[in-house]
């Protein structure tokens, strides 16, 4: 088999050209390019009803929208979070000189696991980050038990959990506050962007001051803010997007299902379990590659690319392999042997509203074609 086109494990879903013409006119006609424009004010309005949030603050990008979370709830110290994730992660911890302490996954839904977490707390701890990875909830109500105990903040790295409802509500409303990213490889794009979901307009006033150089009026500084505001091009986009996310997040949900059915009983081929209490919005479809499976991790993927297809090692290298943080005491291997083995074994297989049945029944194929030396 040979694919002409290359498959990439994403693709934008960008609504018709045409459509955004007449967002781009209004923002000509407005002269209104960036501060809190009218699309920005709408998009907040919009986005917050849409997923189910009291007060949303939209931002340049997520990273911006990490960083300014920590600065929003003033945390110090040290914090405890997850080694499997994208770096932005831990590093919006180290712009806020705050020492990220790592945790090791659950292998069932690779997020933080929660046994760990209290003999991870010292007297320096101040918050905990953990991260819905690949959308899935994490274990909201442990975490806040334990947090409540120790007298800690909660802020989820939300930036894959775009529409997730957990238990009849948004999972972002778990935690003081939830980051988003609008990134063009996640589910919901504005190129560039993220926001902050937060529980009361008291926070939501500071977050708007804290993205605006700390602005309170044009005379008044109120504290050493940042540049974090997402611009009116961007805004409008995601006014256009969202009247296409349900569409898409319901293609991705067939797709899904499809890669599930077709590569169910594959052996050596497992697929992440989800919890039946928890919408998705199937922003990744990982795999997870075991000694049953003829080839490697990696020899899979290679033989994915011989065929075009590019699948990406979601999360390999862990953050904590990372130069930066590999000489932290948490990020020693020891300590986190359930994030080290299922790093070495996971790929995420291409999901995007545009994929093919055709293309989908391809990659499985490639995958299914493999035969142990000798078979
Ligand atoms: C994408 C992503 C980010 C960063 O978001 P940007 O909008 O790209 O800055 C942070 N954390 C996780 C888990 C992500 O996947």
């Amino acid at each position: 088999m040979s694919n002409k086109i290359n498959i990439y494990v994403t693709q934008p879903c960008l609504p018709p050209l045409e459509e955004f013409i007449p967002y781009l006119e209004k923002i000509w006609e407005s002269k209104w390019l960036t501060n809190a424009g009218p699309y920005h004010q709408k998009l907040e309005t919009a986005l917050a009803q849409y997923l189910g949030v009291e007060h949303l603050a939209l931002f340049a990008n997520g990273t911006l929208a990490l960083i300014t979370a920590l600065q929003t709830l003033r945390i110090t110290g040290e914090v405890i979070t997850t080694p499997y994730s994208f770096v932005a992660t831990a590093h919006s911890l180290v712009w806020n000189s705050i020492t990220p302490v790592f945790v090791d996954i659950d292998p069932v839904d690779c997020n933080i696991d929660p046994d760990k977490i209290e003999q991870a707390i010292t007297p320096h701890t101040s918050a905990i980050m953990p991260v819905h990875c690949y959308g899935n909830p994490c274990n909201v109500e442990r975490i806040q038990q334990i947090a409540d105990t120790y007298g800690l903040k909660v802020i989820y790295d939300a930036a894959h959990a775009f529409g997730v409802r957990y238990r009849g509500e948004s999972l972002l409303n778990h935690g003081n506050l939830s980051v988003l990213s609008f990134h063009a490889t996640k589910v919901f794009t504005t190129f560039e962007g993220g926001a902050i979901v937060c529980p009361d307009a008291k926070t939501k006033q500071r977050i708007d001051y804290l993205k605006n150089f700390g602005h309170a009026g044009e005379v008044t500084v109120v504290a050493p803010g940042i540049n974090g505001k997402m611009n009116e091009v961007q805004a409008a986009f995601g006014m256009l997007q969202l009247q296409y996310i349900d569409a898409a997040i319901e293609r991705r949900r067939r797709i899904d299902v499809l890669y599930r059915k077709l590569l169910s009983g594959l052996p050596g081929i497992a697929c992440l379990s989800r919890r039946s209490d928890a919408t998705c919005n199937y922003s990744y479809f990982p795999i997870f590659v075991s000694s049953d499976y003829p080839l490697s991790r990696d020899a899979l993927n290679s033989k994915l690319r011989d065929n075009n297809i590019y699948a990406r090692r979601y999360f390999y290298p862990l953050i904590t392999e990372f130069p930066m943080y590999r000489g932290l005491p948490s990020s020693e291997r020891s300590n986190l042997p359930v994030a080290t083995d299922v790093s070495g074994r996971v790929l995420c297989l291409p999901i995007y509203p545009n994929l093919s049945d055709g293309q989908i029944a391809d990659i499985v194929e490639v995958i299914a074609s493999s035969k142990r030396a000798g078979q």
